[in-house]
């Protein structure tokens, strides 16, 4: 038995996307909402933390020390879990201090996060510093890793996929946003365990195609080990389309604010502007180059990220 918390509340709907369907005049669209996982507002991480916080706490952690973004949903997530435990939690973050905390920032300082500002470029030294100054102090660090895309992280979006083919698993295709690749790595081996016979698309937010294909493959085959399952993915059975990046991570343009649109209009379901934005726009444009074919069933799995829509870098820009 790997150990876990039991917190997410699962399993998360599957919900048609008719006037999007109609709309779109493509294959008929279906999502799956782990934004409503129902931790502090929700997404991917939320599943994630079930296993790797269940480890920290075996190995006797007080304190949760992680890294990302301003506006990363991890982070949040992961001050909210802390708060919930009793746990303390450290947050290193890429950026400088905003003069207004707001969207997922502003929540990490409302659960009680610690934060230390670093750059993409130095934060290992920033996280390590942080991690010694903790354990110094006698406050148990235990560090999680960007995006908690661990095997343990795997291992969740494994048993994710099992509860979708508890759900029917009828789709052709499921659609996602990648990025540390850990959410993908485990429905990739979700799907192989299983005997799925649909693909899994990911789209990737910020790497090239080709890292995130041997991320993918590195993390879920880690997971089948930890699971004591004989599987091996390679990273040619994976697939990755890179080609809706854009200006880079966290750059939303044109393409991301289409889609949060369309879906909030058609359908009065929201979308993020960093990720689940960015995966959708790539489905919108694969579906009117004629990517998928009219019969495919497609279900957009929705991650989650729902807090930066309201962060002052995006939304003044949403309409
Ligand atoms: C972290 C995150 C992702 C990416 O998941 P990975 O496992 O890092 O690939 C996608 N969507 C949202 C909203 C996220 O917060």
């Amino acid at each position: 038995m790997i150990p876990r918390i039991r917190i997410a509340h699962l399993p998360t709907p599957i919900e048609p996307l008719p006037r999007l369907s109609t709309i779109l005049g493509g294959p008929r669209l279906w999502v799956k909402r782990d934004d409503q996982t129902g931790l502090a507002l929700g997404g991917n991480k939320t599943r994630k933390l079930e296993f790797v916080v269940a480890e920290a706490q075996a190995h006797g952690a007080q304190t949760l020390v992680t890294v990302g973004a301003v506006q990363s949903n991890h982070c949040r997530q992961t001050a909210a879990l802390a708060a919930r435990l009793g746990l303390g939690c450290a947050l290193v973050l890429f950026g400088e201090s905003p003069k207004n905390p707001s969207g997922n920032y502003l929540l990490d300082l409302l659960f009680g996060a610690e934060v230390t500002w670093a750059t993409r470029e130095t934060y290992e030294a920033v996280l390590q510093e942080t991690f010694e100054k903790a354990w110094v102090e006698g406050r148990r660090p235990y560090l999680i890793p960007l995006g908690a895309s661990t095997p343990l992280g795997a291992i969740a979006y494994a048993y994710a996929f099992k509860e979708y083919m508890e759900q029917g698993g009828e789709a052709d295709w499921i659609v996602l946003a990648s990025s540390s690749a850990g959410t993908q790595a485990g429905l990739v081996l979700g799907a192989r365990l299983s005997g799925w016979r649909g693909r899994i698309l990911g789209i990737s937010v910020d790497h090239p195609a080709g890292w995130v294909k041997e991320r993918v493959a590195e993390l879920a085959s880690q997971a089948a080990d930890r699971l004591g399952e004989a599987v091996r993915i390679t990273p040619h059975e994976v697939e990755v389309n890179d080609s809706y990046i854009g200006a880079g991570y966290g750059v939303m343009g044109h393409r991301e604010i289409e889609a949060i649109q369309l879906f909030a209009r058609h359908e009065g379901l929201l979308l993020d502007p960093v990720y689940t934005g960015r995966a959708a726009a790539g489905m919108i444009d694969l579906i009117r180059s004629g990517f998928f074919k009219p019969g495919e069933r497609v279900l957009f799995w929705h991650t989650g990220g729902i807090p930066a829509l309201f962060a002052d870098r995006y939304a003044p820009n949403l309409l």
